[in-house]
């Protein structure tokens, strides 16, 4: 039986429809309601429609916006500069600073800037050692995506087989460790990885981050498996995910497909970071007084 597909986009709608009544009750109760600050260097189109979504998406559940664009020559100093303003400002609850940053700047050393409590995107060093370490902390955002699909269907993840393909800061690494923090007994594959399809069968779960269109097929999939294609490629065809999806949905039991799979639930759990973010900030500030 093909395999049920996951709508990331219900899902999605869902997480902001709940981000959207949590904002305004957070808004009433305190008299501000959470901020998003985008930081974007340069005029790279791809990333100039990412923020776009992002600030669109945060004012539609009600945060307040505010957008820094500095040219693609600015001086490493000049974001630093940005980004030490945004993590004094008490009405910025979260910090964006839009990856890649252009040649010439150092986008290590500027995450790593962002205030800790303010790192909606989980990604500076701080946040990544307090998941390593299994401490509370924001987490990325794509990877509490994945999470949230598997939890939508309802899948059990503790002492579960998890096989996760790609280990990137960004996706397979604290996708690993979210998992593992839930109990799964998890394998993190990548380019060196011995046999994929015999280690990637394994998986009860099975999570793709690779960046590579239709790498995995259905050899790599244990029957009645939950797929989780992360990959977005553009081909001639269109968009496509890392997964071979027709195969692939002939064994497993659900899928994500692409687009409409974790696509949409990136920006869902930013927005979800950053309410998270500003009640911290709130608490903060009311134990304080
Ligand atoms: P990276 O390029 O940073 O990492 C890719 C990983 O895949 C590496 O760990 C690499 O291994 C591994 N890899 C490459 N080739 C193979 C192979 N043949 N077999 C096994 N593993 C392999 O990519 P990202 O993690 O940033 O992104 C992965 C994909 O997810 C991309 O398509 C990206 O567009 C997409 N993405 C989607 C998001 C969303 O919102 N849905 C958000 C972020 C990313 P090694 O380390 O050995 O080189």
């Amino acid at each position: 039986m093909p395999a049920r597909i996951i709508d990331g986009k219900a899902v999605a709608a869902r997480v902001r429809a709940e981000v959207a009544e949590q904002v305004s009750e957070l808004h009433e109760r305190t008299g501000r309601a959470p901020g998003l600050a985008t930081v974007l260097v340069g005029d790279d189109p791809g990333s100039a429609i990412y923020v776009a979504n992002k600030r669109k998406a945060s004012e539609e559940v009600g945060m307040r916006d505010y957008h820094h664009h500095l040219p693609a020559d600015a001086a490493q100093e000049d974001v630093e500069a940005v980004i030490a303003a945004c993590n004094a400002d008490p009405d910025v609850s979260g910090i964006l600073l839009q990856l890649p940053v252009p040649d010439g700047l150092d986008g290590p050393s500027l995450t790593a800037q962002i205030a800790p409590e303010k790192d909606v995107d989980g990604l500076t060093p701080i946040s990544g050692g307090r998941l390593l370490q299994g401490s509370p902390g924001l987490r990325p955002a794509t990877p509490l995506g994945v999470l949230e699909l598997l939890d939508s269907e309802g899948v059990a993840l503790e002492g579960a087989e998890a096989v996760v393909v790609g280990r990137s800061n960004l996706v397979g690494k604290p996708v690993s460790l979210l998992l593992l923090e839930r109990n799964a007994t998890v394998t993190l594959c990548h380019s060196r990885t011995r046999n994929l399809p015999a280690v990637c069968v394994r998986g009860d779960v099975l999570v793709v981050a690779v960046g590579s269109p239709g790498l995995i097929g259905a050899e790599h999939v244990k029957p009645g498996a939950v797929v989780i294609d992360v990959g977005i490629n553009r081909t001639p065809d269109g968009l496509r995910g890392d997964v071979e999806f027709e195969g692939a949905a002939q064994r497993a039991s659900a899928i994500t497909p692409v687009p409409g799979g974790v696509g949409p639930m990136t920006i869902a759990m930013l927005l979800r970071n950053t309410l998270a973010a500003a009640e911290l900030q709130a608490a903060a500030l009311t134990a304080r007084r």
